[in-house]
């Protein structure tokens, strides 16, 4: 469907080169789109369009958290190596387009500012605004496909891209899973919406408490994942073996 970034009449040059970054993201992201983000990007001004891209976690790594009721060393493993391999695609995505004369900026996967525990870019934001899915109650970006058994990365940009339609609504629908499965019980119950304070569905800093205190030995306990992996979008996918 249209939306009014869709950029119908943007010039050839740029045409070509978001179906060029189609082609690489089709063979190494499991999940993509394209956002425009004037109204919200304030920090990166001139970079008014965003390329989210996600790639799944192992199904068989994240439901070990659930038999575990606690994160594992395995999924620590695929976090980070998770987190690198997005990184890696981000960057080349950077540096083919500033090839092609427009600027851009990869936002690395979990780089985190130390203030209030937020990253330095909110890759949710984009993701939703390119239509990659909504923000569940656990605060996770859930996609109709994998759920929140993903990871983000996003690149900024001035290459007008032809942006898909945002996703504006919470689909969690009357489900509490993850409120009920948060041994920290850190997650509000709120349902999201564009715009709604992440404070509102979850006290981070009770979260992070919690890991710091009970899963310290695991990711220096920046990691938990039940509320993650407890979720039931993404898990009718047969687990990998
Ligand atoms: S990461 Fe763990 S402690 Fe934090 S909200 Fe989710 S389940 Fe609770
Ligand atoms: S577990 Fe349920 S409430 Fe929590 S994010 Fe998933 S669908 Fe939403």
């Amino acid at each position: 469907m249209r939306n009014n970034h869709d950029n119908h009449n943007m010039p050839v040059k740029a045409k070509n080169l978001q179906q060029s970054i189609i082609k690489i993201l089709n063979k190494r992201a499991d999940i993509y789109g394209f956002a425009y983000l004037e109204d919200i990007v304030l920090k990166f001004q001139k970079l008014k369009y965003a390329i989210s891209i996600a790639v799944k976690l192992s199904n068989s790594i994240v439901d070990g958290i659930v038999d575990n009721l606690s994160p594992t060393q395995e999924y620590c493993e695929e976090y980070r190596n998770t987190n690198l391999m997005l990184d890696k695609i981000a960057s080349n995505i950077e540096n083919k387009i500033k090839k092609s004369g427009y600027n851009a900026l990869a936002i690395p996967a979990s780089k985190k500012t130390g203030f209030a525990l937020r990253g330095e870019f909110p890759h949710k934001t984009a993701a939703t605004r390119a239509g990659l899915g909504w923000i569940g109650k656990n605060s996770l970006l859930i996609t109709r496909k994998y759920g929140p058994r993903i990871r983000l990365v996003t690149v900024l940009t001035d290459l007008p891209l032809k942006a898909a339609k945002p996703i504006k609504k919470s689909y969690c629908g009357k489900c509490t899973k993850c409120i009920d499965a948060c041994p920290a019980g850190a997650i509000i119950g709120e349902k999201w919406y564009p715009g709604l304070d992440r404070e509102r569905l979850i006290d981070v800093f009770r979260c992070d408490k919690w890991k710091k205190r009970n899963y310290y030995a695991i990711c220096e306990g920046h990691i938990c994942g039940i509320c993650m992996a407890i979720c039931p979008f993404g898990k009718s996918e047969k687990p990998k073996k």
